[in-house]
């Protein structure tokens, strides 16, 4: 594949008509639009980390030769993850692909709580289709009674395992095969799944990587692609986004644009905003993100581990309800691998009577849990941990466990651990109809910089229970070609 990736010192001077900064999910869904509408645009996009290839990142067990935590201060009570480097978060991530129940969108109005979404399921809808069909997620048709759609999932669902295959046949209407990013057939060169449970270094390509599958956006040729490229600020005038300022390799550069989009992620996008004094709706606060726990089932006599990816089922019987008035919504993952646990040690002859479970909670945002700029070079993060909404909601969680899993020969069930992150990150940047409430509006266009457009999880206003990227890269889709 062709990929025109510059230094800055070689970047051709004079303008462009856009600028991106950053390279991950929101970025590179924009660009895949927007691209088709604009083949004769000139396109610069900025991006800090460096060009590494899958096999790169396999070989070198890592999907970046940079160490995210040496570019945040985090002064809060929990931890955050994600990539730095050519395509962000779609090197890392596991290829879960859950869209967004419709009711998500309408929290406040709805439930009390938390904030509605000035977008709808209908408004996104068809770009859930386009997102999963660039990704080619594998899924069960029988979902759409819960998640609307109009076209088939480009790949067929994978296979449950014996114990899943109970639980399917005990709740029909709320437990599916879960939607994947991850190939149940070969599609060109990338293999199907086999299972190994190494997902965010996916040694056979069978994960969806926008580096290898996005070949439309790297070969395109009004597309330059500057690496190594840190973004520091955004230059304005009035309501006027003017330029963008970066450094690389110890020197400072400029490029002016008509359209800037930013997509550095929902740490490093409001520093950005923070350190530009672009202050407009609060940026940087209301960061949060789901909660996400590990349990283990213990099977008396019946043997797990004969699904067909690493992640193989989602229950969804508890992912809306009144209940959201007082605790957040949750959905159980159905684990067919080590990612989450291992095989039962005790007693001996019985290593495969376990069934892993990934518990995804849903919480709210609070405005003082924020990223801050305290003038140094990198974004400060205050937070004061998951809030009461998350763990009652995990305590409902672990007491429904018996009543949704009750097909299931169950010994007991072990409460593992509250992983120190879900690995996804909201509302820092969020969107809505107010100004002085939001940042930008239900275009994603920054309420007092007209050609200032926010791509990335950044503008959700909610956590929700659904893993977030699919529904990122669907909003970009509709951005690109919609501005
Ligand atoms: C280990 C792991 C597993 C995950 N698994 C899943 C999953 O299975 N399903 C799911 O839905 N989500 C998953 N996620 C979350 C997913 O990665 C994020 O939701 C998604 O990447 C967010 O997209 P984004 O565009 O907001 O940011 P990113 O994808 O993180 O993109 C931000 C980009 O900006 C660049 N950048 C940052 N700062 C600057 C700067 N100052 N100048 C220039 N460039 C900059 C970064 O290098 C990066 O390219 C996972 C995340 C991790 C870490
Ligand atoms: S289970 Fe294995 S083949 Fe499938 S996506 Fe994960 S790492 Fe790749």
């Amino acid at each position: 594949m062709e990929m025109d990736v510059v230094a800055a010192s070689e970047l051709q001077r004079g303008g462009w008509d856009v600028v991106v900064i950053g390279s991950g999910f929101g970025s590179l869904f924009f660009l895949h639009s927007y691209l088709k509408r604009h083949p004769d645009h000139r396109i610069l996009v900025l991006e800090w980390g460096a060009s590494h290839s899958r096999q790169w990142q396999v070989d070198h067990q890592t999907n970046s030769a940079v160490d995210y935590q040496t570019t945040i201060s985090n002064h809060g009570e929990k931890d955050w993850n994600f990539s730095i480097g050519l395509g962000g978060g779609t090197n890392c991530w596991q290829g879960m692909t859950a869209r967004m129940h419709p009711h998500d969108f309408e929290l406040k109005s709805r439930y009390g709580v938390g904030l509605d979404w000035p977008i709808s399921y209908d408004d996104i809808a068809e770009y859930y289709d386009l997102a999963e069909t660039v990704m080619n997620v594998a899924g069960a048709p029988d979902a759409g009674k819960v998640f609307p759609r109009s076209a088939p999932f480009p790949q067929q669902q994978h296979h449950l395992s014996r114990t899943e295959r109970l639980i399917k046949a005990d709740r029909p209407d709320t437990f599916f095969a879960a939607p994947q990013a991850k190939l149940t057939s070969n599609v060109g060169t990338r293999g199907a799944c086999c299972n190994n449970g190494t997902c965010s270094l996916c040694p056979t390509g069978a994960r969806f990587y926008a580096i290898e599958d996005m070949a439309d956006i790297w070969e395109a040729p009004n597309l330059t692609i500057c690496t190594g490229a840190r973004v520091r600020e955004i230059d304005f005038s009035g309501p006027i986004a003017k330029a963008v300022l970066f450094e690389s390799e110890g020197r400072e550069y400029r490029a002016e644009a008509d359209l800037i989009v930013l997509g550095a992620n929902g740490i490093h996008s409001p520093f950005i905003l923070q350190q530009s004094g672009i202050l407009g709706g609060d940026p940087g606060s209301y960061l949060g993100e789901k909660m996400l726990t590990f349990v283990e089932i213990m099977l008396d006599g019946m043997d797990h581990f004969d699904g067909g990816t690493a992640t193989t089922g989602f229950e969804l019987s508890y992912i809306d309800g009144e209940f959201r008035s007082r605790h957040g919504a949750v959905q159980y993952w159905t684990n067919n691998s080590f990612l989450w646990g291992g095989l039962r040690l005790d007693p001996p002859g019985r290593h495969r009577q376990v069934f892993p479970i990934g518990i995804t909670v849903e919480d709210l945002l609070y405005k003082e849990n924020a990223v801050v700029d305290t003038g140094n070079k990198y974004p400060v993060i205050e937070h004061s941990g998951f809030s009461d909404y998350a763990m009652k909601g995990l305590d409902f969680a672990i007491s429904k466990i018996p009543e949704v899993f009750s097909s299931l020969p169950i010994e007991s069930v072990e409460l593992r651990r509250v992983l120190p992150t879900a690995d996804h990150i909201h509302g820092s940047l969020r969107m809505g109809d107010d100004p002085t409430t939001s940042v930008v509006d239900s275009s994603q266009l920054h309420h007092h910089l007209r050609n200032l457009l926010v791509v990335g999880t950044s503008v959700f206003p909610t956590t929700s229970w659904a893993v977030p990227s699919l529904t990122c890269a669907a909003m970009s889709l509709k951005v690109g070609a919609t501005i």
